[in-house]
């Protein structure tokens, strides 16, 4: 009764107040113009393009790990191990693909006001699984040519096509009952996720066919909403996060615009965020304008959308050019940072939901939740330029993202933590929850779906596009090996990046060009780094204000630049005040010996008959050495640590045996010295990463 109060009293009049004049300066804000197409009223040029899918290829250990993903970890045969528990079907083969068969909703009806009525809840999961999971696949297929992957790409986007109806609809419910619904559906969300792999193969095939029926798709679904017609966010009963997912059709939306500078997409965009502000049912709010205009409301909603909404505002201020959207976009950047544990993923409940209150550094986070951050920050990225994202991505990824899979590519657990003891269902002490554990599947398979994305995603935004006075030039907006091919002010240009970065921060580019052009070559200063030393002859060498090198000269082939980052052993304060170790972009923590259980053994999968995938658990094989105390010493350089290379390490599959540690001395029970070797979060199963320090 209290929160009511207190809530009411806040959201009520000085807020709406508020809103209203930003809103009336937005009105009177400023407006520019679009390089490429006549701005659209009011739009904001982003600060750096997104390169074409395929035009950023991995190398190195980064091709190497999405090629043993595929082959023979789980995201290669996903659709060889998800069962459905009820059915015992293998949801993700082509005979099962639901926007062909619309099996899960031939029981759909309409009520006497002909809204859709869904058979039962949550039969739009399936529709989420079979994109999402496709989207990882397909893009990784494409990243690294695995030629099997491939062949399930092309099938899948060929099914997809010949399911499309005459009138475009692409999508999971029968004809007669779509779009309007008087129960909980995923009718947005579930098109938004079958339609970013259809675009992401357009990206990478340039079938002209794909993207005219992903276009004929979107333009019957933006027609069905908009001024003066129903709020597709305001269905009642609302009672799973399926309608309020459907906010991310805008990345659809997005993307068709950026593509064909169609303005419809524009204003679907916009007006599909319009409909969301004022829906009243809506179960998840946080992303609302309102919400977000007052900074003193922290986030409590479901973990995935949250850390997805975060970039709507970014996206509706670019289209709209209204500063009122800035301003939201900007708090929300802001709350989010309260939110993050130390490996870059919100601390959440055990309903998925983001905790303000009571936080512990080792509370658990959804694996959907890293994704749709990551790929939140992406967006941020790429449309402000600033290199604090690409900070925060390496983080995300290096570390709450790669510290919830196995290295090998073989199991995931859908809920991680920064720190823990056990990996169990149930574990002797704290809450259970049925998603702590590692498998090769789970169901639902949302998170194994993101785990499959994480480095397809990371991967085609390491390069990004910049535009100036002179022409454009190119960003290394992520570390790692990689190569980019593309054109840059009309000259073919490749640049091989050269380096086992995040465990060396030695990093090398080669240049070839068809002849010889000038442009700027940007290199990301992570916060973390001293001054970078550069070295690239003949080249003019500057720092920008978003926190790039920039070095420009007229590139020839052959022409090599070097950079060398300077990471130092830093402290990271968790929010309980204890301190984690991180080196560069990774967070390095004890690990815990484990006792391993198998729970379930999965049957060889695929014409190779590839084994080894199991369900798991993990207990710590000593529980009270597990927790014996140990202190970090404050006042020692680099806290007591030194950073050692690991000779026996693999360059290519670093997270198996990574290629550096931490060693050092910390304090132990009655003052005694305990030498302690620390690895990468990535790289441990059970571990400790938080710890007082000493006086
Ligand atoms: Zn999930």
């Amino acid at each position: 009764m209290k929160r009511k109060l207190r809530v009411c009293c806040r959201g009520s009049l000085p807020t709406r107040a508020f809103v209203l004049g930003v809103m009336l300066l937005s009105i009177l804000s400023d407006t520019a113009t679009v390089a490429g197409r006549p701005a659209a009223s009011g739009q904001i040029p982003e600060a750096l393009g997104p390169l074409r899918l395929g035009e950023v290829k991995p190398e190195g250990w980064l091709r190497a790990t999405l090629l043993r993903d595929l082959k023979t970890g789980y995201a290669g045969h996903l659709d060889e191990l998800l069962q459905d528990p009820q059915t015992k079907k293998f949801l993700l083969r082509p005979e099962n693909n639901d926007f062909v068969t619309r099996e899960n909703n031939r029981g759909c009806r309409c009520d006497k006001s002909g809204l859709a009525m869904p058979p039962a809840l949550r039969t739009w999961w399936h529709g989420e699984m079979i994109g999402d999971w496709h989207d990882g696949l397909l893009r990784a297929a494409f990243l690294t040519g695995e030629p099997r992957a491939r062949a399930k790409a092309d099938r899948f986007v060929a099914a997809i096509l010949k399911s499309q109806d005459e009138d475009g609809y692409i999508g999971i419910y029968p004809k007669g009952c779509r779009f309007h619904f008087a129960r909980p559906d995923g009718e947005l969300w579930t098109q938004r996720c079958v339609l970013l792999p259809l675009l992401a193969y357009y990206e990478f095939t340039g079938r002209e066919d794909v993207l005219d029926a992903v276009q004929r798709a979107v333009k019957l679904t933006i027609s069905q909403y908009g001024h003066g017609k129903r709020n597709y966010f305001d269905t009642p009963n609302q009672r799973d996060c399926g309608i309020s997912h459907g906010l991310m059709y805008l990345d659809v939306l997005d993307w068709l615009y950026r593509l064909t500078g169609d303005e419809a997409y524009r204003r679907a965009a916009l007006s599909l965020y319009d409909d969301y502000n004022a829906a009243r049912n809506v179960l998840v709010k946080d992303g609302q304008l309102e919400k977000l205009l007052d900074p003193t409301i922290p986030f409590s909603g479901h973990g995935p959308d949250v850390m997805g909404f975060l970039r709507v505002t970014l996206l509706c201020h670019h289209l709209s050019g209204k500063r009122v959207y800035w301003q939201a976009w900007q708090n929300a950047i802001r709350k989010v940072q309260r939110h993050l544990g130390v490996g870059g993923s919100p601390l959440s409940g055990h309903g998925e939901e983001i905790k303000a209150k009571d936080q512990r550094p080792d509370m658990p986070y959804e694996y959907c939740s890293t994704f749709y951050l990551e790929h939140s920050l992406i967006w941020a990225l790429q449309k402000t330029g600033a290199a604090r994202f690409g900070d925060m991505i390496e983080r995300t990824l290096f570390n709450a993202a790669q510290g919830a899979r196995f290295a090998d590519g073989k199991a995931l657990t859908y809920y991680s933590a920064d720190e823990r003891l056990w990996v169990r269902q149930r574990p002797p002490e704290g809450r259970g929850n049925r998603r702590f554990i590692y498998t090769a599947a789970f169901y639902p398979s949302c998170c194994h779906d993101s785990g499959a994305r994480v480095y397809p995603y990371a991967i085609s935004a390491m390069w990004m596009r910049s535009r100036g006075d002179n022409g454009g030039g190119l960003v290394a907006t992520l570390y790692g090996p990689s190569r980019v091919e593309t054109e840059v002010n009309g000259t073919r240009v490749t640049v091989v990046e050269e380096t086992g970065y995040p465990f060396s921060f030695d990093v090398r580019f080669s240049i070839q060009a068809e002849r010889p052009v000038a442009f700027p070559l940007c290199l990301r200063i992570p916060a973390w780094s001293a001054e970078p030393s550069v070295t690239a002859a003949g080249a003019s060498v500057t720092r920008d204000e978003r926190g790039y090198l920039v070095v420009s000269k007229e590139w020839k082939s052959g022409d090599q630049v070097r950079v060398q980052l300077r990471p130092a052993i830093r402290g990271l304060r968790a929010v309980d005040g204890r301190t984690a170790l991180a080196y560069g972009p990774l967070v390095f923590c004890l690990p815990i010996p484990e006792k391993t259980q198998i729970v379930r053994r999965f049957p060889p999968v695929g014409p190779d008959q590839i084994g080894g995938f199991c369900a798991y658990q993990f207990d710590p094989a000593d529980l009270a050495s597990a927790r014996r105390p140990l202190k970090l010493f404050a006042e020692r350089p680099g806290f007591g640590f030194r950073v050692v290379k690991n000779k026996a390490a693999d360059p290519l599959y670093p997270w198996d045996r990574p290629p550096l540690t931490l060693r050092g001395t910390m304090l132990g029970a009655g003052g005694r010295h305990e030498s302690v070797t620390l690895l990468p979060m990535g790289s441990t199963l059970l571990r400790r990463t938080f710890f007082a320090t000493s006086k």
